[in-house]
């Protein structure tokens, strides 16, 4: 259960797309990216102009790929995520493994790392989680972060305050800097489980290794006290300092927009290992598998919340068009009119950077856009159903948010129908099918596919 095994399956069910023409890493590889993004298949630049290694891109960008590599069906994946988060299990730790057929000196500027958009800082690494721990031992963390090259043995690593970002203040305190496993080119379950956040104190590797079914293994660093996993393709050794820091950014976050350029601390990388051939992971930030990494663990805690105050939720979408963040659609089945609202209260607790609900009935698939604005147009009322809470906080990546406060308006729209009005008029039409009419349009499709 590697990122190398499930890229070799994938390549089996033809979800790989070779690119063998030479391309450079600045700019014309994020382009091809964008240009792919919308349910692309995994790109794999062979050849990239003055580097030996592959760039792999596009891994966890649709949701039945994240679903495939953790074996479960897409209404499953939710409960499949909320039952690692509850049992996380402790991973075995073992002496040797793939990652350490080669281990050199650092030279970051060998690896093929990605300049994304025009006004980013520089090339930053974005498919990377590093892993932790405190000087006690007691907290280990793993999380995304974005790593910006500063020269051959320098990146600045963006840390929101959150677990990393403590631990690090802990070890600023003890005035020592902070040892960091970065892991690059990991199966997509460690991705999925380093996105989510478990309370501090939960290892997301331990996540990881549920989510795996017990077969995730790590390997000890060979200078630094963090671990990594011994199948990972490439993995970098370093120190975040606790003094030494550098101006990080501007570079594009999950919306689309430039992030600001801030001090942020520096990571000293003292030691590489990688495979034989390794491949390096690249992600488009802002691109669909950035947004859904990023939001199905915020679908999952809303998914939990919601079904703790109605009878039934059936599905959760972190819709992409408002980056996998500020926008959810949540379908339910309801008992009683005030469900819906109550649903919507349940969600904007849930993820607090939410902006925007919409509650349907479980006749409409919170995926199919056009559906759910077909339940807006002929469910809900504006006077009754729209939900407007002012003056709270929201996302630091709502840029329409006031600028001074943070401050923001979430809106909730209760598009289910009204249990108090006949349930004809808000019947959805159905046209009766045989097996031939099903059958002959299986084949009509059939032929269209293999025109195109
Ligand atoms: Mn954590």
């Amino acid at each position: 259960m590697s990122f190398r095994s499930f890229l070799e399956q994938m390549e089996g069910k033809g979800e790989v797309l070779h690119i063998k023409d030479e391309v450079s890493q600045n700019f014309e590889i994020a382009y091809i990216m964008k240009r792919f993004d919308n349910n692309g298949p995994i790109l794999s630049f062979d050849k990239v102009e003055d580097m030996e290694t592959r760039v792999i891109a596009n891994v966890c960008g649709t949701r039945r790929r994240i679903c495939e590599a953790l074996g479960v069906s897409s209404n499953q994946l939710h409960q499949r995520l909320l039952e690692a988060l509850r049992s996380p299990k402790k991973p075995r730790i073992v002496d040797d493994g793939p990652v350490k057929e080669v281990i050199e000196e650092p030279d970051l500027l060998r690896i093929p790392i990605l300049t994304h958009f025009e006004r980013d800082a520089g090339p930053y690494v974005t498919a990377a989680v590093v892993h932790a721990k405190s000087l006690d031992e007691n907290v280990e963390n793993v999380s995304i972060h974005r790593l910006q090259v500063l020269d051959e043995k320098h990146f600045a690593i963006r840390l929101v305050p959150r677990h990393l970002y403590r631990l690090w203040q802990m070890a600023k305190e003890a005035e020592t800097d902070l040892d960091v496993a970065i892991s690059i080119g990991v199966h997509p379950a460690v991705m999925l489980a380093a996105a989510s956040s478990p309370p501090f104190g939960v290892c997301e590797f331990d996540v990881a290794n549920n989510l795996l079914n017990d077969s995730l293994r790590l390997i000890k660093c060979k200078f630094v006290d963090a671990y990594a996993p011994a199948d990972a393709e490439l993995v970098l050794e370093g120190r975040i300092s606790a003094s030494k820091e550098a101006l990080e950014g501007p570079f594009v976050d999950v919306t689309g927009t430039y992030d600001i350029q801030r001090k942020q601390p520096v990571v000293e990388i003292v030691n590489v290992m990688h495979r034989e051939d390794y491949v390096y992971q690249a992600l488009l930030p802002s691109g669909t598998e950035h947004k859904l990494l990023m939001g199905l663990p915020f679908e999952a805690s809303i998914y939990e919340a919601v079904s703790r105050v109605v009878p039934k939720v059936y599905a959760v979408n972190l819709s992409i068009g408002g980056g996998g963040w500020l926008h959810a659609i949540i379908s339910i089945e309801k008992q009683v009119d005030g469900d819906a609202k109550n649903a919507l209260l349940a969600a904007f607790a849930a993820h607090p950077s939410l902006k925007h609900a919409v509650v349907v009935d479980s006749d409409i698939d919170v995926f199919d856009l056009t559906a759910v604005e077909w339940a807006i147009a002929t469910r809900f009322q504006a006077d009754e159903d729209l939900l407007i809470i002012e003056n709270v906080r929201g996302s630091t990546l709502d840029s329409s948010a006031n600028q001074e406060t943070g401050l923001t308006t979430k809106m909730g729209i209760d598009a289910t129908r009204p249990l108090t009005k006949p349930y004809e008029k808000f019947e959805k039409a159905r046209i009766p099918v045989s097996k031939r009419a099903e059958e002959l349009v299986q084949k009509l499709h059939g032929v269209q596919a293999s025109k195109s």
